[in-house]
């Protein structure tokens, strides 16, 4: 390893010979990530949907009698995480999956709520992007 120079690209840090790569969430950490846990099946859930990109679960705590978390497989922190590079993640997420799991759910219908936690102020407890999708009750407003 010595003398070796580490480059960014896409996602993983390669050797500066190219032989071979770490990737980003063992080179931070995150391999600590509790939803990066859960979308590797090394914490259980109860999926509700699952493709090659993303997979949706319970939440343990409901908040409503259908709360489900939309996650992207990949690690990324927030909404503010996604790059240009996300733009078809994105759109699957919200123009394919969504729309699946509110069927699925059988509350597409009645209607749901879609709730983003981003930061600080926005009471992010988990630093992977989420999605969390409530239904099966009416909403209140404003949120708390
Ligand atoms: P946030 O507060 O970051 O928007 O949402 C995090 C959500 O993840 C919370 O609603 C919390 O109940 C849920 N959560 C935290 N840890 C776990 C877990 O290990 N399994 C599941 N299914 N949900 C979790
Ligand atoms: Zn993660």
């Amino acid at each position: 390893m010595k003398g070796t120079i580490w480059r960014k690209s896409h996602g993983a840090f390669i050797m500066g010979d190219g032989e071979s790569k770490v990737e980003y969430k063992e080179w931070f950490g995150m391999s600590d990530c509790i939803f990066c846990k859960i979308a590797q099946k090394e914490i259980p859930s109860t999926v509700v949907y699952e493709d090659e990109q993303v997979v949706a679960f319970r939440d343990l705590q409901p908040q409503a009698p259908e709360h489900v978390l939309v996650i992207p497989k990949k690690h990324v922190e927030s909404v503010l995480g996604l790059q240009q590079e996300d733009k078809d993640l994105a759109a699957h997420i919200l123009v394919d999956v969504l729309p699946e799991i509110a069927k699925q759910l059988g509350v597409d219908a009645s209607g749901f709520r879609l709730v983003v936690n981003t930061g600080k102020d926005g009471q992010q407890t988990v630093k992977h992007l989420h999605f969390h999708l409530l239904g099966g009750r009416s909403m209140q407003w404003p949120p708390g």
